[in-house]
């Protein structure tokens, strides 16, 4: 699904539209120029699927250059492996979370205490993978004439990122866990959630010019962004939490 000039919408599962593995975060494809970047990878349990949701779009999946994830949480990064060996893209992740990654520890990356929550098939294993570029605050790369810059957003879970996208015909931000639309978080009982962490970055997240948000779940907004990170931030200045994405 073409969201704008540049970016499309290729996966998602049951806290999304349907269109992979029921599992899946929201994956974006990221276009321009001939160059793709997948940003957010799933499970990897239905990559048929994403390829033919790239194809329809006219995107060749062989043009997957890089693999980006926002954070190590099975549902966004445990495809990687998959995707690596599909495409040969370069994987990107959080250096903090790196290593967490490229073991493939179930219980850092949260895939565990997912299993136990049934929100993964029972059965399923994590596949290490390399990661070939940790990522720290403010990297940035160009995908033909668009540039992404990372923003380290911890709170979420451990190496967080989220992504900045301009040169598209709307400024956008990839927000994965850190917030979502109407000013939601997701902060799990898990070791590695922190809510100061989770305030400051949605702070930094507030201070930053764009227009779309493009979060790891559930609604997406093509304008007027901004108003769903200045919305969590204003419960956190109330010392309230803001409202979770699932009640
Ligand atoms: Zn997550």
């Amino acid at each position: 699904m073409r969201l704008i000039d540049g970016v499309h919408l290729v996966g998602g599962g049951d806290l999304g539209f349907g269109l992979s593995h029921r599992s899946d975060s929201h994956m974006y494809a990221i276009a321009s120029d001939g160059e793709v970047a997948l940003l957010d990878v799933g499970t990897g349990l239905d990559t048929d699927a994403v390829v033919r949701h790239l194809a329809d779009d006219g995107l060749d999946p062989g043009r997957i250059s890089r693999l980006i994830v926002t954070h190590y949480h099975p549902d966004h990064a445990g495809g990687l492996a998959a995707w690596r060996r599909l495409t040969g893209g370069s994987v990107h992740a959080g250096r903090d979370g790196a290593a967490a990654i490229a073991a493939g520890d179930e219980e850092t990356t949260g895939l565990v205490a997912g299993r136990r929550a049934k929100l993964y098939p029972p059965d399923w294993r994590l596949e290490p993978c390399p990661v070939d570029v940790p990522l720290d605050d403010g990297w940035q790369l160009a995908i033909g004439r668009l540039r992404l810059r990372a923003i380290a957003t911890p709170g979420h879970c451990r190496g967080h990122v989220s992504f900045l996208l301009t040169g598209a015909p709307v400024s956008v931000l990839f927000s994965g866990d850190a917030v979502f639309w109407g000013g939601a978080v997701v902060l799990q009982n898990v070791p590695d959630v922190s809510i100061p962490e989770s305030a400051e970055s949605l702070e930094r997240l507030a201070a930053l010019d764009f227009q779309g948000l493009l979060p790891g779940h559930l609604a997406i907004s093509l304008s007027n962004g901004r108003r769903h990170v200045e919305a969590a931030v204003e419960h956190f200045r109330s010392l309230r939490l803001p409202p979770p994405l699932v009640p």
